[in-house]
């Protein structure tokens, strides 16, 4: 999927750093080892599941991004998938509700 064209290469940066700063021992899809709140997942995504939601719009397949940033971001994806529920029940939540808010 083609990133929004309205966004501007700040916002774009900025995706890819709010991703890159969360820490590698830390799930990206849920509050497994997470620094974050336990309260902000009462309702709807966390701050977190929106950034790793945002970065997969600059470096998900299909996507122009940097070929090592990209395979790096597909990797932490594909481990929290692979290995928590609550991260793959999560991802399935809320990125339909992502994808259709994301392409206004
Ligand atoms: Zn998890």
């Amino acid at each position: 999927m083609a990133a929004p064209n309205t966004a501007t290469q700040t916002d774009l940066a900025r995706r890819y750093e709010n991703f890159a700063a969360i820490p590698t021992t830390e799930h990206v899809m849920c509050s497994v080892n997470s620094s974050e709140p336990a309260a902000v997942y009462a309702e709807g995504p966390s701050p977190r599941i929106m950034t790793t939601f945002w970065a997969f719009t600059i470096l998900g397949p299909g996507t122009s991004g940097d070929g090592n940033s990209c395979r790096q971001y597909m990797q932490r994806v594909g481990d929290a998938l692979g290995s928590c529920q609550e991260c793959v029940t999560n991802w399935h939540r809320y990125r339909t509700a992502f994808l259709s808010k994301a392409a206004e």
